[in-house]
């Protein structure tokens, strides 16, 4: 096959230029990136919000919006055309509706925003697991409608939050959607404040890494701008995006080793004849430096780099990138693989302890180790301890087994040798369903 055509006999040597990467970074007006996750109670409006954010900031063009408000008034559904600009369930497609837009980036004067795995109203945990293990915060939305907002609270509003903050996002956003309905009332706004904000402090989140914002998805209030309701006035603090802007510091571990998990492989052309996609969790890399890929040991040199879609001479953790590379042969690389240097290689290991949120029993038994989209076999063998929620503390020592809802320590042996370490996020699945999910430590 053509794979095999591109045999590795001929090296090829590709220069460096020896780059300062963190000062050229420091230097550079490239924009700091972001990746969020959309969490909520279904209803909640979280698509109308997200697709009001894509709009407001010019994600969306206007012919694209357009199109949606067509095909949503053509089915009788006007109002849903912000949702649908995210919405990516099948149901639409069923009733012959094509929706083709699958951007979920935006970019502000300083951020280039990425939301992973957007809700649709499909699949909505599975998917938002996925997400959680690549945000750097939080985006949660509350439906501020008596009623529903105590609904929403009692469903999976706390569900969502409980697994991102077990998943390590320490930063989380409450946009008070649908503030409209309300009159924008202070008093909700504050009672919900409350409220949350208890909830989320018992679930693990610093007081200081938690914020809220009143806003109106529908009608783009406190969203990209300020709302110019009378009735809103009492609200003097940043709107959503300014919220979403300032939420540094990312965990970023730029001075850290190389490490960057491969997420796809794939072939780039004549040019560039084997390329990997991902993001890059720590450190920095640039045109020409030798990596290593593990668990398979090969190396490689790096012959070019793309941050976000454009060309770069470098790159730093939090992007997401393409490496375009030379010299090695690409059945060494596998999605899931971790690139590192051979200065300081990721060891690989076949057990390790977890503290995780279960959403199912957990006992000692076997289970499948998910990390981004590497999985391997292998069993729960020892439930440590279950843990506080807020401060971690263990509740009660070797517990036989632990229920859904609660923290837990626990030790997890893999059959292979696997490129892990702390902290990483993981999710445990057995049976086709997710019984666990948390962070290695
Ligand atoms: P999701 O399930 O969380 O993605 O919620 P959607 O975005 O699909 O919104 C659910 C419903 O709430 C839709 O009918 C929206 O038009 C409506 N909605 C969303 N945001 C607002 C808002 O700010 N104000 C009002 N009045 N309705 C909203």
């Amino acid at each position: 096959n053509g794979m095999n055509n591109l045999s590795v006999e001929e090296k090829v040597t590709v220069k460096s230029k020896n780059l300062d990467v963190l000062a050229e970074y420091n230097k550079s007006k490239r924009k700091k990136s972001a990746n969020f996750v959309v969490i909520g109670h279904v209803d909640a409006g979280k698509s109308t919000l997200m697709g009001r954010l894509l709009a407001d900031q010019g994600a969306i063009d206007q012919r694209t919006l357009e199109k949606y408000r067509k095909e949503a008034e053509k089915i009788g559904k006007g109002s849903f055309a912000l949702a649908w600009v995210l919405d990516q369930g099948s149901e639409e497609r069923a009733r012959g509706v094509t929706i083709d837009i699958a951007t979920n980036k935006f970019e502000t004067n300083t951020t280039a925003f990425t939301i992973v795995d957007a809700p649709g109203h499909r699949d909505f945990v599975p998917n938002m697991i996925a997400g959680a293990s690549q945000a750097d915060f939080a985006v949660l939305v509350i439906d501020s409608n008596t009623g529903k907002f105590e609904s929403g609270l009692r469903g999976q509003t706390k569900e969502h939050a409980l697994l991102v903050r077990s998943m390590g996002v320490q930063k989380i956003v409450v946009a008070v959607n649908k503030m409209d309905t309300v009159q924008w009332a202070k008093e909700r706004f504050d009672e919900i404040q409350q409220q949350i904000s208890s909830f989320l402090t018992t679930a693990g989140f610093l007081a200081r890494n938690i914020s809220f914002v009143p806003c109106s998805g529908v009608l783009g209030d406190n969203i990209s701008r300020r709302s110019e309701d009378p009735q809103s006035s009492w609200y003097t603090g940043p709107t959503l995006i300014e919220e979403l802007e300032t939420s540094e510091p990312y965990t970023h571990a730029l001075d850290k080793p190389l490490r960057m998990t491969i997420g796809d492989v794939f072939r780039g052309g004549v040019q560039n004849p084997i390329s990997i996609s991902g993001r890059l969790d720590a450190g920095s890399l640039q045109v020409g430096d030798q990596i290593l890929t593990m668990p398979s040991g090969e190396s490689a040199a790096i012959r070019s780099i793309e941050v976000d879609g454009d060309t770069s001479d470098w790159a730093v953790a939090g992007q997401n990138v393409v490496l375009n590379l030379a010299n090695i042969d690409p059945i060494h690389l596998r999605s899931g693989d971790v690139i590192c240097r051979a200065s300081s290689p990721i060891a690989t290991i076949t057990t390790f302890t977890a503290k995780v949120l279960a959403f199912e029993h957990l006992m000692p038994m076997l289970i499948d180790i998910h990390r981004g989209r590497l999985h391997v076999p292998g069993r729960i063998s020892k439930l440590v301890a279950s843990l506080d929620k807020a401060s971690g503390a263990p509740i009660k020592k070797r517990p036989k087994i632990v229920g859904p809802g609660t923290v837990a320590r626990i030790v997890v042996e893999m059959d292979q040798a696997v490129p892990l370490e702390a902290p990483t996020r993981i999710v445990l699945r057995s049976g086709g369903s997710t019984v666990a999910a948390g962070l290695l430590e």
